[in-house]
């Protein structure tokens, strides 16, 4: 054990909790973003035994237990160590923040170098960059990660060859699969040398070093449910799964954690029927984000899930809504069609932006607010 949990504002992980409106919430970081069926339902149990018994899927490939009490916490962290799902320590777990395309093959080099990576940052000689700094091994025929947070990526050039990039910069470096790694970690320590996160290094104006000179591919298209050749895809609203479904998944194989808050199920080749998923993929509520909102987190001035919900069907195809519990906008860090940002006054309506953007309407109440979206987004 580790001792008593390290409560932060921001960033939460397993061994470092954050204290939220309904209790700790405890990230888990997959290792491989996979678990096995016997992680999978030891995960349902122990959010049924030590939390809310809701998930919660994040936009990095995270599995998020909520609502753990804090007496709670030590025994979950011993289930989640006998699963094998989390780090040994703190720095580790921090440092280990690797999404890798869920569209793989067992093995394949995305795989093996995912593992060399996480080994490379276990090292005690790893760039002790931020707990929010990532790396996206993104190395399939076609890039599928570019829309998913991560300072450090691994994509595959138009000729087949791998490239080290920087955030969203349009040039990589061409590497080896020997000197991926490497590489990858040398442009770490270059982001480091520069203070900060790897978008802000750029965007500050900052060259990258000598040798991004391959443009990169453009990414394919957003994923939706549906059947891949890894195996089926499965959404649910607002990236929140209960216990239950979760268990129930864990009868259908191995699950691989996606960044789109959806799950893939490894290898299988129809899609189930459960209520508490989303196999259609013109479902509009896959075009919707919402936070948890209140009274999950303290910071929210209303309720944001049953909003959302209560608006789907004014969310055409092509358009996306953004519910956010305050400007702080977790769910979307990008800009949606229409953003609604509560506020101790009612919600804010902000279009093409995020959710601290400044409003074109303000104040509305839960009543306003399908005439003022369908008119926003007409
Ligand atoms: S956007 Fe605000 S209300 Fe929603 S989860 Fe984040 S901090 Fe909480």
């Amino acid at each position: 054990m580790n001792g008593a949990p390290r409560i932060k504002g921001w960033c939460p992980g397993a061994l470092r909790p954050m204290m939220s409106g309904d209790g700790l919430i405890v990230r888990v970081r997959p290792p491989l973003g996979r678990l096995n069926p016997h992680q999978v339902s030891g995960i349902a149990a122990l959010a049924t035994s030590c939390g809310n018994g809701i998930v919660d899927l994040s936009n990095r490939a995270n599995v998020q237990l909520r609502g753990v009490a804090a007496g709670r916490y030590e025994v979950l962290i011993d289930g989640l160590r006998a699963l094998g799902v989390i780090d040994p320590d703190v720095t580790v777990e921090s440092r280990r923040n690797i999404l890798v395309t869920p569209f793989r093959n067992a093995g394949d080099a995305n795989e093996s170098l995912a593992e060399e990576l996480a080994s490379a940052l276990a090292a005690t000689d790893a760039p002790d960059v931020s707990a929010k700094f990532g790396y996206a091994v993104d190395a399939g025929a076609t890039p599928v990660l570019q829309a998913a947070p991560a300072d450090i990526r691994l994509e595959r050039g138009a000729d087949g060859n791998l490239l080290v990039c920087a955030g969203a910069h349009r040039f990589g470096k061409p590497v080896t699969d020997g000197e991926a790694v490497s590489q990858m970690l040398t442009l770490a320590r270059w982001s480091l040398g520069h203070g900060t996160r790897m978008f802000r290094v750029l965007t500050g104006g900052t060259a990258l070093p000598q040798g991004f000179t391959v443009p990169r591919q453009a990414a394919a298209p957003s994923p939706k449910p549906g059947l891949y050749p890894a195996g089926a895809l499965v959404g649910m609203a607002f990236g929140q799964i209960d216990a239950a479904t979760l268990d129930a998944l864990a009868n259908l194989g191995a699950l691989r954690v996606t960044p789109w808050r959806m799950l893939l199920i490894e290898g299988a080749d129809k899609l189930p029927l459960h209520p508490g998923l989303i196999c259609d993929p013109e479902d509009p509520l896959l075009r919707i984000a919402a936070c948890v909102g209140a009274p999950g987190c303290a910071q929210a001035h209303a309720g944001t899930r049953a909003v959302a919900r209560n608006l789907a069907r004014y969310v055409p195809a092509g358009k996306t809504l953004h519910v956010a519990g305050c400007a702080k906008g977790c769910a979307l860090p990008r800009a949606a069609s229409v953003t609604l940002t509560a506020t101790a006054a009612g919600f804010d309506l902000i279009r093409n932006a995020t959710a601290d953007a400044a409003p074109e309407q303000t104040g509305l109440q839960p009543n306003d607010l399908p005439n003022y979206l369908q008119k926003a987004l007409s």
